[in-house]
């Protein structure tokens, strides 16, 4: 028995061997992610009828969101709309317990494990820090969901409120958005369409007003 033991803690010794080719995942800023799934998204394109339309150049898209780079560069354009797609559902959760249950299929599909790490950037020995880490050989999709992903569990820390991760309500858009306004009303991806959507009710009531006079 004991001997099986022994064998039980030497194979435990091989784990540190797989943290080593492991990657630290760092957060997309979270106006990439809102990019990410709304230039490169299945829904948002088809609802905007912009599905045969081109997607960025991939040069494009990571002049403007240049933090796409830490992930590796560059990516097949499937691995970025297979990411966009898979975060898409979070924005439209219903309610706060689908938003936790997606975003944690998203860990796990990922492959993110929250690891505690001595020291870090500063020179401070006592210092312990929480780092997500990922396979080092994780597919350029993986590393992508990766990072928005921690994007998003870093943004509900500081704003634990699943309403302000949302999809637009204009016409022909399911565009989403994170709401970090004060009053946390949002319900537009954009001022265009919020401006639509309040000239279409202006109208209709002018229509209705013409009507009864
Ligand atoms: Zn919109």
């Amino acid at each position: 028995m004991l001997f099986m033991r022994d064998g039980g803690v030497s194979q435990k010794g091989a784990e540190p061997m797989a943290q080593d080719v492991s990657r630290t995942v760092e957060a997309f800023p979270i106006d990439l992610v809102v990019d990410l799934v709304n230039e490169w998204g299945t829904v948002p394109r088809a609802v905007a009828g912009e599905s045969d339309e081109a997607y960025p150049t991939l040069a494009e898209f990571i002049a403007a969101h240049p933090a796409l780079r830490a992930v590796g560069s560059p990516h097949a354009e499937g691995d970025l709309v297979a990411a966009a797609d898979r975060l898409h559902p979070v924005f439209a959760a219903a309610d706060a317990a689908s938003t936790a249950a997606l975003l944690n299929e998203l860990v796990d599909d990922a492959a993110l494990a929250l690891r505690l790490e001595a020291g870090g950037e500063t020179s401070e020995l006592a210092l312990v820090h929480a780092a997500w880490r990922q396979a080092g050989d994780a597919s350029g999709s993986t590393r992508v969901l990766g990072s928005a992903v921690v994007a998003l569990v870093d943004w509900l820390r500081d704003e634990p409120d699943a309403d302000r991760l949302g999809i637009c309500e204009g016409d022909a858009c399911a565009d989403v958005y994170v709401d970090a306004s004060p009053a946390g009303r949002r319900r537009f991806c954009s001022l265009t369409c919020q401006n639509r959507v309040r000239t279409r009710a202006y109208r209709a009531q002018q229509r209705a007003a013409a009507t009864r006079s």
